[in-house]
């Protein structure tokens, strides 16, 4: 077992998600087996409670687990998925060890934080190695060092790092390398503060990330070498990118690969770059561009929808055209007229996810937009029951017709919730979640997409299309493309739309760069029809 911690140092929000994922890929490309856990100090059990403004985007796994977006990073870098075991938060570690204590497992010891909880979190790392056999552990541990939280996190990986013993395990600091002042100097101090800052607790970085705006010199390099005890060449600069895909390259061009490789006592291979390189060079090559309009709650905060920007990114490096997201607050649109001109001019709509009451007028008013405008829509979960309802109400002349998360007695509940949950009260994990498999209508728009009858796809919703509502949206022209094995309606389409398409799933978690969404690539693709865009990208490369 191999493992590489990535810390960070300064302050929180440097990209360590985005240069983790970056330095397995380094080791994928050398044809090593990586996997990565995501330590996040809190005490939250899982992310699935946190409000989006405060923490972005819930990253809904596979296995049904609500975690950190982080995992969508790592999912998307290295083109492999990830189960609820890889996401470790303080709560989660605690409630195993109180769970232990209550059980009696601890045979009357004294249960402390080490080497009890510590035991814990090593325990969790090895039982991750050893469940996907990976040849390298990438962890990294989210919040600052000298953070209070982390603290037992860190002795616990310095621990490992001695049990495991040398050549085992390898410790990548990212820190901020600030530019201050009118000449525009960067500054090593807090480097060097938070570097002995991880010492004092026993560990002594291998290697330094230095995250700031602009590149670093190789006298600032060797300044922080000196101070921070670290050799000049494993002194990384990593300056703000215009895409958080070349991170992967930026990096190996300063010899990080083989610096791991060589530490970690792994095989030196030629990496291999083909896929991500032919990305990111449609990306780069972009000619022309659509506007996307995004319909939301959350869109002061870019991350609450991070998943689904990626996954325009994707779009975009496999088209060759600029995808330009516009962020509509859906609140603003009713009361908005110039914003609803605007969105009227859109190339395409998206509706994704949400929850509650608060702006789903305006939602239901962008769906009307992209219906009767033909505007190629894309409606995500709470954006596909809107659809629904926005139908059952302007077409089917239901105007009372509502979910019954936003008005639990209208006469005429196009959506409703699911039978086996109600009488659950506990707000925690009572959605349905996770990958489900979903039959798709043979002959229907999406079966031809995604080019098979079956797909699992991911899923975070308390409520659903109401089967009752099926056979008069039908008459009208919303039809059902899909239904899940247990009979819940997934997908519905309009097939007289350029592109209507509403899904209860999530596809955005499943987009990557080297195979992006084929739902996503339809709406661009019905953008670029729309507004008479050619790809410059000859043949596009198929789908997954
Ligand atoms: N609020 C809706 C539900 O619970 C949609 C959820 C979502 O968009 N993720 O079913």
């Amino acid at each position: 077992m191999k493992v590489i911690v990535v810390s960070g140092g300064v302050i929180s929000g440097l990209g360590k998600g985005i240069t983790t994922s970056s330095l397995g890929r380094l080791l994928k490309a050398r044809g090593i087996s990586v996997t990565i856990v995501k330590i996040d100090p809190y005490l939250n059990v899982d992310a699935g409670t946190m409000n989006p403004y405060q923490h972005g985007e819930v990253f809904v796994l596979d296995d049904g687990t609500e975690a950190d977006l982080d995992l969508g990073n790592y999912e998307r870098f290295l083109g492999q998925n990830m189960a609820g075991t890889h996401n470790l938060t303080t709560g989660k570690i605690y409630r195993s060890v109180i769970e232990k204590e209550r059980r009696g497992d601890y045979l009357g010891n004294t249960v402390q934080i080490i080497p009890h909880v510590t035991g814990e979190i090593k325990r969790s790392i090895r039982e991750v190695a050893q469940a996907t056999g990976a040849e390298v552990v990438l962890v990294e541990v989210g919040g600052t060092v000298g953070d209070i939280e982390s603290m037992p996190f860190l002795e616990a990986l310095r621990e490992l790092s001695y049990e495991l013993g040398e050549g085992h395990m390898a410790f990548v600091h990212t820190t901020l390398v600030p530019v201050v002042g009118p000449v525009g100097e960067p500054k090593t101090k807090p480097t060097q503060h938070s570097v002995r800052e991880l010492r004092a607790i026993g560990i002594r970085p291998n290697v330094i990330i230095c995250r700031g705006p602009l590149p670093i010199t190789s006298d600032i390099k060797a300044k922080i070498s000196l101070f921070c005890d670290v050799p000049p060449d494993a002194v990384i600069a990593v300056p703000d990118q215009p895409s958080i895909y070349e991170v992967p390259l930026v990096l190996e061009a300063q010899g990080v690969g083989t610096l791991l490789t060589r530490i970690l006592g792994l095989p030196e291979r030629p990496p291999d770059y083909t896929t991500w390189k032919e990305f990111l060079a449609t990306y780069r090559r972009c000619d022309g561009s659509v506007e996307v309009a995004v319909v939301g709650k959350y869109t002061e905060l870019r991350d609450a929808y991070l998943s689904h920007s990626e996954a325009f990114h994707h779009c975009q490096g496999s088209l060759g055209v600029e995808i330009r997201l516009q962020w509509y607050d859906s609140e603003d649109i009713p009361k908005n007229p110039s914003l609803l001109a605007r969105l009227q001019r859109s190339d395409a709509i998206i509706v994704p996810g949400g929850f509650g009451s608060r702006g789903t007028e305006g939602k239901i008013k962008a769906v009307e937009v992209a219906r009767t405008g033909k505007i190629p829509y894309l409606g995500i979960c709470y954006g596909f029951q809107l659809a629904a309802i926005e139908a059952a109400r302007n077409v089917l002349g239901l105007p009372k017709a509502n979910t019954t998360e936003v008005d639990a007695t209208t006469p005429d509940p196009v959506v409703c919730v699911l039978e086996e949950q109600k009488g659950l009260h506990e707000l925690g994990g009572t959605m349905r979640l996770g990958a489900q498999r979903i039959i798709l209508t043979p002959g229907s728009k999406v079966a031809g997409l995604y080019g098979k009858g079956e797909i699992w796809e991911r899923h975070r919703h308390r409520y659903e299309i109401n089967p009752k509502y099926i056979e008069p949206l039908a008459a009208h022209g919303l039809v059902v493309g899909g239904m899940s094995v247990d009979g819940r309606v997934e997908v519905l389409e309009m097939p007289s739309h350029p592109f209507f398409v509403g899904v209860q799933y999530h596809p955005e978690f499943l987009s990557r760069p080297e195979a992006p969404h084929p739902l996503y690539m339809e709406l661009v693709r019905a953008a670029m029809a729309r507004k008479e865009v050619a790809s410059p990208v000859a043949a596009t490369p198929a789908l997954a």
